[in-house]
């Protein structure tokens, strides 16, 4: 929160300058209202999220019919202006028929197809909120951007889930992480059919022959990992000493496979209560997950609902680090991509805290094992985690790396230093973003020592750690 109220006085500044060397006017005047950036500045994504704006919350309302692959509706989008504003974008594949302004109709453009740019009919002043309805139908099926073609669904069943794109495909939005909203899902299908997205399930209704589902999520969440599934699920739910849970497998899985899936989904709740036991309390006001059927290839940590493409008895692991993400990369979010370390390596470790504590192997001896099993000239060490490329943010050397590194610090300023600075980082930063540098100094105030070293051997070379003790590795 803080950072984001220096940007804005910083946009806002910026803005009054523009005014000044335009006009000539005395600085007490009104700024001349520019036009919102179409992204947010960050380098690997430069089109993702948009300047000027903040979203505090997205009402959702789309139908979707699993024979055409159609998705038509309109969410509003409840902003507030940056700076003064002569226009915004939005980030959006669909297309689109309609938008307003505060009821009023605004201009619609789309210099290409993720950029939705929209200019109101009047200019809107820096600070106020105001909201943004956008009606659309399209098949999300048939939108690709920069290769990615992420709407995955078939004649029966469909996810909405991927990272690090994907709102772009169901609902209109400003799509980075460090524009975090509530949301508010309503989704319309046949109603033989149930709807699973974010949050707590607050209804359904049902008209001619459709039903409309509604989940609230409570607390603010970043664009990639809100999330709906519809088909045909199995469905579980509960209270666990005060936290309610929700969980689904898709009816098409067989029978077998999807009570073992249900059972390991049931588990949900004493694994959040493990992590919690680590990381500090959970973030958020409820948790599940959901099993689909379709070919997803990943996981994926959709805020309190994790999607899981099938879980076996062997699954724990997955489980845990999806779960681990509820702390460590939904609640506190990266500050750019290139900070993904920061979720994929926290998860990994937590992978392996989770073995440590349950029988398996002490982390110390898993480190090692692949320190000393990869050469200095294997491909291995030949990558920056602190900052990989767009194209590598979720290379495997990212994850395991990134765990190493964690576990590297921890031997490196000891293991109650280390729990503090994690709970002091997922404290601190909890419904917002936070960057690799950010980390480090966290962990060198919880621990008083000098890490400069240490982060450049472990997240900025793209060469092995030296041996030594400052790298954590004696
Ligand atoms: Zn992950």
């Amino acid at each position: 929160m803080t950072r984001r109220t220096l940007t804005v006085v910083a946009l806002t500044t910026a803005g009054l300058v523009l005014g000044l060397s335009a006009s000539g006017a005395p600085a007490t005047r009104r700024a001349v209202p520019v036009p919102g950036s179409a992204g947010m500045g960050d380098s690997y994504f430069p089109r993702d999220g948009n300047g000027g704006i903040n979203v505090l919350e997205y009402d959702i309302h789309d139908t979707y019919r699993f024979r055409t692959g159609r998705l038509s509706g309109w969410t509003r989008l409840t902003v507030r202006a940056r700076h003064d504003l002569s226009r915004f974008n939005l980030d959006f594949l669909l297309p689109v028929s309609r938008v307003r302004v505060d009821g009023v109709a605004a201009g619609v453009d789309r210099p290409v197809l993720h950029e939705l740019q929209v200019t109101p009919a009047t200019a809107i002043a820096a600070g106020r909120t105001f909201v943004v309805r956008v009606d659309y139908a399209g098949r999300p099926g048939a939108a690709s951007w920069e290769g990615e073609s992420n709407w995955l669904a078939d004649a029966g069943e469909v996810v909405a889930m991927n990272e690090p794109h994907m709102a772009p495909w169901w609902f209109p939005s400003n799509d980075h992480p460090r524009d975090k909203a509530r949301m508010d899902i309503r989704v319309t299908v046949p109603r033989a059919r149930q709807v699973i997205a974010n949050g707590e399930r607050v209804g359904r209704t049902v008209r001619n022959g459709m039903a409309t589902v509604r989940w609230r999520a409570r607390e603010p969440m970043a664009t990639y990992i809100a999330f709906f599934a519809a088909g045909s699920f199995a469905v579980d739910r509960g209270v666990s000493r005060g936290l309610p849970w929700y969980v689904a497998a898709s009816d098409r899985i067989p029978a077998a496979r999807r009570q073992v899936a249900m059972d390991m989904l049931r588990r949900t709740p004493v694994l959040v209560r493990w992590l919690q036991s680590q990381l500090g309390d959970y973030p958020f006001s409820t948790t599940g997950g959901v099993v689909t059927s379709l070919n997803s290839g990943f996981a994926l940590e959709n805020q309190t609902r994790p999607t899981y493409p099938g879980l076996g008895r062997g699954s724990t692991s997955l489980m845990v680090h999806e779960l681990a993400h509820q702390w460590l990369g939904d609640s506190v979010s990266v500050q750019n991509w290139r900070d993904i370390w920061l979720n994929e390596g926290a998860a990994t470790f937590m992978e392996v805290r989770y073995a440590e504590t349950h029988g398996g192997q002490p982390a110390h001896g898993w480190l090692m094992d692949r320190y000393v099993g990869a050469p200095a000239d294997d491909p291995f060490w030949n990558l920056r985690i602190g900052d990989p490329g767009a194209g590598q943010i979720f290379d495997f050397r990212v994850y395991v790396r990134g765990g190493m590194a964690l576990q590297a610090l921890r031997q490196r300023i000891g293991n109650a230093d280390f729990w503090r600075t994690m709970r002091t980082w997922v404290r601190g930063h909890r419904n917002d973003n936070g960057s690799t540098r950010e980390f480090r100094a966290v962990a060198e105030r919880v621990s008083g020592a000098n890490l400069a070293g240490f982060f450049d051997a472990w997240f900025f070379s793209p060469t092995k750690p030296a041996r030594t003790r400052a790298n954590g590795l004696r």
